[in-house]
């Protein structure tokens, strides 16, 4: 084609229209792409989850983005002989009521159920008896109570008493200070052993000589201080907290809870993205550049709300110093969760379940939980005569732990392997015979590093993030490993690192607590 040359004019007035097509265009593509959100959470285990429902209800527009494929993070369901059962936490504690206020926000307060007040056993090597019931991580108020003189024998008892009068001294000032040296010192081996060990491998498990004593009960060693004893102070922090069941559960699992705050965020309009790990984090224009499985991502505000050991690996190079404060992983639990037909187990006969002390021969579990008796709800989905019992296995030894209660690593054991154990273990610590024909169904979940380590420095490792991330414009960092093993410590704890950020973004403060459809 011959190549006609064009009038100046012309060709001015026809660059204009081009350009200005093009930024049309632009702007068209535009307003087609969603804008980017102004807050991004990392993390869409619970803490994640709340702290994106928070920013949502403060105006905030949000992104989620969860490394699994599903979100709850340590809340999370499975399937075992027709039956939906949690396959992590199974309640919360009630000593605040911020759990059962946004399970109330998310319209499941009147599925807020009490665990049967029969209570656990604890299993000593040589019986078991129901769990002593005044007690903090198994440390007695009153350790010539009854129920401690069986557990522990009158000697025992009576060393234990001397608490009352032994003085002080400097252990109170030593940091770090074990939950174990503290026992140890105050009320002497026995109820270390055989009160605070089991309670201790059931909860955190861990045994209590490596466990933070200010990580595991944050105002002990203050207690004891002001009270003049380890007995008087558990008395004290016990007579402090809200009467009646010290946990509580919600009829249909603790899964529905998360069901539904997923379902509150799509309400709210917040981007929901699972599979969708994030690999790296830096600072960008004053706001954040996150790159994820999903996409990359340039929000003002940031929430990181993983495990720790994720959480400082994604900061550290933003945040100067925070590689030293890096957590230990936590600890290894392998959960083994049987569904059997067995009637005999109707009369529960070791109430909600044992936790078991060092020693028991032949028993490798920590724990059991007879889920059936313990949740009357959940009693009547299984139907009559079927029962669910939950064993848990892996717990980290401590220095003074005998050489045959060494470490082992129970998530490496095939499935098979831990459920052959779990039937053994469940008839001795059950007291009745259970074989292969009574199982309806079986289930084996490993959870590596989902449990914060609570171990000694732990207090200190997370007042040293708290304090590096503070002076951090658009920064929040939620999660069990700074606020405490547990959903009543992680959801309270989650609100208020949000609206801190979106304070931060300038956003507008909703009240705590208001109507859940506010915005
Ligand atoms: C077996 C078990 C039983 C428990 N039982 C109870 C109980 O009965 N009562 C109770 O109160 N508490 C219980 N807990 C503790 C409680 O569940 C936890 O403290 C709480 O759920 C922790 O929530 P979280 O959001 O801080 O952490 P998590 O639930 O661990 O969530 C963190 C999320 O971050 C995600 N993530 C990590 N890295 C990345 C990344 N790079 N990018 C994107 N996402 C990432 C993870 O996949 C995960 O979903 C239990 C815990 C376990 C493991």
């Amino acid at each position: 084609m011959p190549h006609r040359e064009r009038h100046p004019v012309t060709a001015a007035l026809q660059k204009v229209a081009a350009q200005q097509k093009t930024q049309h265009k632009a702007a068209q593509q535009k307003s087609h792409q969603p804008a980017q959100p102004r807050a991004v959470v990392v993390g869409g285990g619970v803490a994640g989850l709340v702290a994106a429902r928070e920013l949502a209800r403060q105006g905030l527009d949000v992104a989620v983005l969860e490394a699994s494929a599903a979100f709850g993070g340590c809340v999370a369901r499975h399937e075992v002989a027709g039956l939906m059962l949690d396959a992590g936490a199974e309640s919360f504690a009630t000593r605040s009521s911020v759990v059962a206020d946004l399970a109330g926000e998310l319209g499941l307060g009147g599925s807020i159920v009490a665990p049967n007040p029969a209570g656990a056993w604890l299993q000593l090597p040589e019986s078991a008896q129901p769990l002593p019931k005044t007690s903090v991580v198994g440390i007695p108020a009153d350790p010539a109570g009854a129920d401690i003189v069986k557990a522990i024998g009158r000697r025992a008892s009576l060393r234990a008493a001397a608490d009352k009068v032994l003085p002080l001294g400097t252990l109170l000032r030593k940091e770090p200070l074990s939950l174990g040296e503290l026992v140890r010192t105050r009320m002497g081996s026995a109820v270390l052993e055989r009160l605070v060990t089991p309670v201790a491998a059931g909860v955190y498990s861990a045994d209590p000589d490596v466990l933070d004593v200010d990580s595991v009960v944050p105002g002990l060693r203050a207690a004891v201080v002001r009270h003049g004893s380890l007995g008087a102070a558990v008395g004290a922090l016990r007579g402090a907290a809200p009467a009646g069941a010290a946990v509580a559960g919600i009829a249909g699992g603790m899964g529905l809870l998360v069901e539904h705050l997923v379902k509150d965020l799509k309400d709210r309009g917040v981007r929901l993205y699972t599979d969708a790990k994030v690999s790296g984090l830096e600072r960008r224009d004053g706001g954040w550049r996150v790159a994820s499985a999903a996409g990359d991502f340039s929000p003002a505000g940031l929430v990181v709300a993983t495990d720790g050991v994720s959480a400082v690996r994604l900061l550290a190079g933003s945040l100067p110093g925070l590689e030293a404060a890096e957590p230990a992983p936590g600890p290894a639990v392998a959960l083994v969760t049987l569904v059997v037909d067995l009637p005999e187990l109707d009369a529960a006969p070791r109430g909600t379940g044992l936790l078991v002390a060092p020693g028991v021969a032949g028993v490798r579990a920590k724990a059991l939980t007879h889920a059936t008796a313990k949740w009357p709800w959940l009693a009547a989905e299984a139907g009559p005569g079927n029962h669910v019992l939950r064993l848990s296995y892996g717990r980290a030894a401590g220095q003074h732990a005998p050489e045959a209660e060494a470490f082992e690593d129970f998530t490496s054991w095939p499935d098979e392997q831990l459920c052959a154990q779990a039937l053994a273990d469940a008839s001795v610590l059950l007291g009745l015979p259970i074989g292969e024909d009574d199982v309806l169904g079986r289930k084996v979940v490993r959870w590596v590093g989902a449990l914060p380590s609570a171990t000694l420095g732990h207090r200190a490792r997370v007042a040293e993030v708290r304090r590096l991330a503070s002076g951090q414009h658009g920064l929040q960092l939620a999660g069990a490993w700074l606020a405490g093993t547990g959903l009543a410590a992680v959801v309270g704890d989650a609100r208020q690192r949000a609206r801190l950020l979106a304070e931060d973004l300038g956003a507008g403060t909703a009240p705590e607590g208001a109507p859940a459809d506010s915005p």
